[in-house]
């Protein structure tokens, strides 16, 4: 199986950029240096600390895919970034990390999930091979944060 890996749309990275303001919700946006482990939502590469700035937003995880939506904290670069390309499995900066995924069938409805370190194409592909799952939410594991959607390709 060929995973697809699905990051924030572009159109949303680029309104928290221009207005300071989460997407949807209005609620004020943060700007500010990277500190530590910051993984950006669009392009999905790390927010390189002391070198590059962030921006934190409130960002509902299952924008455009169904209710009730579930905010929460996530990051993006500051300055415009390329999206993530989407194919060839979990990106490179997410590997050996705690991950965990989450299976989510039709309307919603969330039908299993398989905490990693490791291993993490595997454990997509197997959570993906049931037909009934339409597509994974990634999350840290330690963190709880959204990070990205995973879909058959
Ligand atoms: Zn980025």
């Amino acid at each position: 199986m060929q995973l697809k890996i699905v990051p924030i749309a572009t159109a949303t990275a680029r309104a928290v950029r221009q207005t300071l303001k989460a997407p949807g919700y209005g609620f004020p946006a943060h700007r500010e240096a990277a500190a530590g482990r910051a993984p950006c939502r669009h392009c999905l590469r790390l927010i390189r600390p002391g070198a590059e700035e962030l921006i934190l937003f409130t960002y509902d995880a299952f924008a455009g895919l169904g209710v009730p939506p579930l905010p929460g904290p996530v990051y993006v670069h500051a300055e415009e970034c390329q999206a993530h390309a989407g194919e060839g499995g979990i990106p490179e900066e997410y590997r050996g990390q705690p991950l965990t995924f989450e299976a989510f069938g039709d309307g919603r409805q969330r039908l299993s999930e398989r905490s990693v370190e490791g291993g993490e194409d595997q454990a997509a592909e197997e959570l993906l091979g049931d037909p009934g799952v339409r597509y994974l939410h990634a999350r840290s594991t330690t963190a709880g944060c959204y990070l990205f959607r995973v879909e058959r390709a």
